[in-house]
C-alpha cells in the first residue's frame, strides 16, 4: 500500500519512488508507488500534476485503498524514479485550502454559520453556506480572516485515536470514528480534513471576498487567497485608477461621480424618448403622403434604423390610424430589427400571418401573428433588409 507522505509534510516536492504496478487502462498507465507526495483528488482540492520518471503525470486519484498516478506511458513495477510535484500548482492549492479554513471558521465562530460546500478549482474558489449574511457581516469577516493570517498562527495536524477524539473541540463532525485526520488552527478551529495545508496562516498572505450569490437557503462565497488575492488586487486598482482618471474625481468621491453620470444618462434618455415622440407624428405623416396602391389597396411602408421599440410601436400606430391599408414596416436598433406586416380590414385578401410564414421559410426570422397582423424578428440587419423587400415584392406581384 502507498504510504501517504504528503499527509504529514505538504512541502516536499521532489522525491524518489519504487514503482509498484503499472496497469494499462485505455490509452493510459496507472502507476502504484511505495510512497507519494502527490495529493489525489478528493474533499473539494483538486488533483496535484508533475512528472514521475520524466513522464508526465496528469491525474492522480484515490482508487479502492491506493492512490493511483495516470500518465501516457509506461514504467517498469520495480523501477526506481525521480518524481517531482508541480510546485505552483500545489502551493496555489494549499494556500487557498488553507485561507477556506479561516473564513470557515470564522463564519463558525462569530455568526454561526455552517459550511456545507467547498470548490477549489484552478480559476475559482467558493464555500456554500447555510444562511444569509449582511454585505457588512462580509467586510468583517474579511478582516477578521486577514487578522488571523497576521496572527501568523501555526497550522497543526493531529491523529487522535477514538477515545483521545472526544477531548476535541470540533467544528464539523467526523464520518468516520478511526485513522481520522484532524487539522487545527492553532487555538482556534479544528475539523477533519485530508487535503495539504500551509504550516502558518500567515503563508496566505492575503484573503478577498470577491462576491456573494444566493444558494439554495443560504449564500455562495466566492473568494480567493495568497497570489489570487494579490492579482485581484492589482485588477481592482487598476480599473479604479482608470476610473479615477477618466472622471477626474478623488476616490472618495468616485460613488457619487458615477450617480452623477447615472443620473445624467437617465435624464438625457428620457429627453430622448420625449424627442422620438414628438417627432412620430411628423414621421408618419411623411410615410402616409408616400402611400401607394397595390392591387386598389392603400400600400405603406417604411424602414428605419436606431428607432428605440416603444417609439417603432408609437409611429406603427399612428400610421395605422391613418390608412386602413397595407404597412409593411422595419425597424433595426441595438442589434435587433423587427418586421410587421399588417393587412388589416384587407386581411381575407391578404393574410398578414402567412405571408410572414412565407418569408419565415426563407429568411431567418423568429414570430407570427394574425391574419390582421404579423411581426418577425432578427438580430441581422441584412436579413431584415432582403425580408423586407420581399414583402413588398410577394404584395406587389400579387
Ligand atoms: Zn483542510
Amino acid at each position: 500500500m502507498t504510504t501517504k507522505a504528503y499527509l504529514d509534510d505538504s512541502y516536499t516536492m521532489n522525491f524518489s519512488a519504487t514503482v509498484l504496478s503499472c496497469m494499462e487502462a485505455g490509452e493510459q498507465f496507472h502507476l502504484i508507488l511505495d510512497k507519494t507526495y502527490f495529493y489525489p483528488e478528493g474533499g473539494g482540492q483538486p488533483t496535484d500534476i508533475g512528472s514521475i520518471g520524466g513522464i508526465d503525470t496528469f491525474d492522480v486519484r484515490h482508487h479502492q485503498n491506493e492512490i493511483i498516478h495516470i500518465t501516457n506511458a509506461p514504467i517498469k513495477p520495480g523501477a526506481k524514479v525521480e518524481c517531482q510535484v508541480n510546485r505552483t500548482v500545489r502551493m496555489d492549492y494549499s494556500s487557498q485550502h488553507t485561507g477556506q479554513h479561516l473564513l470557515s471558521a470564522v463564519l463558525d465562530k462569530s455568526y454561526g454559520a455552517a459550511t456545507v460546500g467547498f470548490h477549489l478549482t484552478k480559476d475559482n474558489l467558493t464555500i456554500d453556506i447555510d444562511r444569509t449574511l449582511t454585505n457588512e457581516d462580509y467586510l468583517n469577516i474579511e478582516r477578521s480572516v486577514n487578522s488571523l493570517i497576521r496572527e501568523n498562527r501555526k497550522m497543526l495536524v493531529h491523529y487522535p485515536d477514538t477515545e483521545d477524539l472526544e477531548s476535541y473541540s470540533l467544528r464539523k463532525t467526523p464520518k468516520v470514528r478511526k485513522d481520522i485526520r484532524l487539522v487545527e488552527i492553532e487555538g482556534y478551529d479544528t475539523v477533519p480534513c485530508g487535503g495539504t495545508h500551509l504550516n502558518r496562516t500567515g503563508e496566505v498572505g492575503s484573503f478577498k471576498i470577491r462576491k456573494i450569490d444566493k444558494y439554495k437557503s443560504g449564500q455562495r462565497i466566492s473568494f480567493c487567497c495568497a497570489k489570487r488575492a494579490t492579482d485581484l488586487s492589482i485588477l481592482e486598482h487598476e480599473t479604479v485608477t482608470s476610473f479615477i482618471t477618466k472622471l477626474s474625481a478623488p476616490l472618495e468621491e468616485l460613488p457619487q461621480s458615477l450617480d452623477a453620470i447615472l443620473d445624467r444618462i437617465d435624464q438625457m434618455n428620457r429627453k430622448l424618448i420625449e424627442f422620438e415622440m414628438k417627432a412620430i407624428d411628423s414621421m408618419a405623416a411623411a410615410a402616409l403622403e408616400e402611400a401607394t396602391t397595390i392591387h386598389d389597396m392603400p400600400f405603406v411602408s417604411f424602414w428605419f434604423e436606431d428607432l428605440s421599440q416603444n417609439a417603432f410601436k408609437a409611429l406603427l400606430s399612428t400610421v395605422t390610424e391613418g390608412t386602413d391599408g397595407l404597412i409593411v414596416a422595419a425597424n433595426f436598433d441595438d442589434g435587433s430589427g423587427q418586421l410587421i406586416i399588417h393587412t388589416g380590414n384587407f386581411s381575407s385578401r391578404v393574410n398578414a400571418k402567412e405571408l410572414m410564414k412565407r418569408l419565415q421559410s426563407t429568411y431567418d426570422l423568429k414570430g407570427g401573428g394574425s391574419p390582421q397582423r404579423a411581426q418577425g424578428g432578427t438580430k441581422d440587419i441584412k436579413e431584415l433588409s432582403r425580408a423586407f423587400e420581399a414583402a413588398k415584392r410577394i404584395l406587389a406581384d400579387g
